[in-house]
């Protein structure tokens, strides 16, 4: 995979003076780094605007915005919250909400509990299949923070029940597995109602993940805009020019203002880095006019 493959697959980088990434994690909840390294980190690599996105909870948002660190770039409030539509985990990024407002507070309180409860409801099955782990040893590594799925994976690592968090995906945490827990979270209608009351833009988080058929895809696309959702990630980390032209088209189509986040949750070598994003074709509306001057 040469520089060719990378131009001809690829739309060109963002501008290195306007680099935006609305999509990342900390380790508020299943990010590596935390706010103030991630931050770092962004601004390192040129970031001009940036949310941190951490599933069901804004503890690393509050935790650095006010710090003089993040005067150095336009830091918006975020969230990623997990969802349920038709029985389908969808994940909603909420982007510029005002963060005391009551609607978000008591939706991701709900959520905070909710992944108290799967938590506890993974160990038991993680038990009954011979795989003992109890709720303090994955407290010990979350600290009080927002519990997820790759915690519960790193403690399974460590016991020595799987090779690695992946293996812990692949045979027992992963869609369809005995740790694939579907309850408790809001419904999609719920959370776009929570952002937008609290003064924020829902967004479909990384469209292309969540493997529906076409017809199923374009229901919720549908259903999510007359819930009042009015972005869709049309770039999510490194992806091919083919799939951004896919949701390119779907936001012109459907009217929907365009996202874009790199998922970043720790440095890798081959995963998507902090900002280094490309560009979303400049015929779309980009979601950051909605909140801009916020
Ligand atoms: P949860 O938020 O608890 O539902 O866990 C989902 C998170 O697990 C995602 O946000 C990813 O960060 C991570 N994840 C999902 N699939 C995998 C996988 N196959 N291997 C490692 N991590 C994964
Ligand atoms: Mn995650
Ligand atoms: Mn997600
Ligand atoms: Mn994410």
């Amino acid at each position: 995979m040469g520089a060719f493959f990378y131009l001809s697959n690829f739309y060109g980088v963002q501008a290195q003076n306007n680099m935006i990434d609305l999509h990342t994690h900390t380790n508020a909840s299943d990010g590596e780094l935390s706010p103030e390294a991630l931050l770092a980190r962004a601004i390192d690599n040129g970031v001009s605007q940036l949310a941190i996105t951490d599933h069901d909870t804004i503890a690393g948002y509050l935790s650095v915005r006010n710090q003089p660190v993040a005067q150095q770039l336009q830091l918006i409030s975020g969230v990623e919250i997990s969802t349920t539509w038709r029985g389908i985990g969808i994940h909603v990024v909420g982007l510029g909400f005002d963060v005391a407002h009551d609607a978000i507070t008591a939706c991701l309180q709900q959520q905070t509990q909710a992944r108290a409860e799967r938590a506890t409801m993974i160990l038991a099955k993680l038990a009954k299949a011979n795989m003992p782990i109890s709720l303090a040893e994955v407290e010990q590594l979350t600290q009080g923070r927002q519990i997820g799925r790759p915690h519960i994976a790193a403690v399974m690592v460590a016991k020595g029940y799987v090779n690695n968090s992946n293996q812990a995906f692949k045979k027992y945490l992963g869609a369809g597995k005995i740790g694939d827990i579907k309850s408790g979270w809001v419904t999609l209608a719920a959370a776009v109602e929570a952002i937008t009351a609290s003064g924020g833009v829902a967004v479909i988080a990384h469209p292309d993940h969540y493997q529906m058929t076409r017809t199923k895809l374009m229901a919720l696309f549908d259903e999510f805009k007359a819930d009042g959702g009015q972005a869709i990630e049309v770039i999510s980390g490194r992806q091919p020019r083919s799939i951004t032209e896919k949701y390119a088209h779907i936001a012109r189509e459907k009217g929907f203002y365009a996202s874009l986040g790199s998922d970043f949750h720790r440095p890798l070598s081959y995963g998507c880095e902090v900002g280094k994003l490309s560009a979303l074709p400049s015929d779309l509306m980009p979601v950051w006019a909605l909140f801009a001057g916020n």
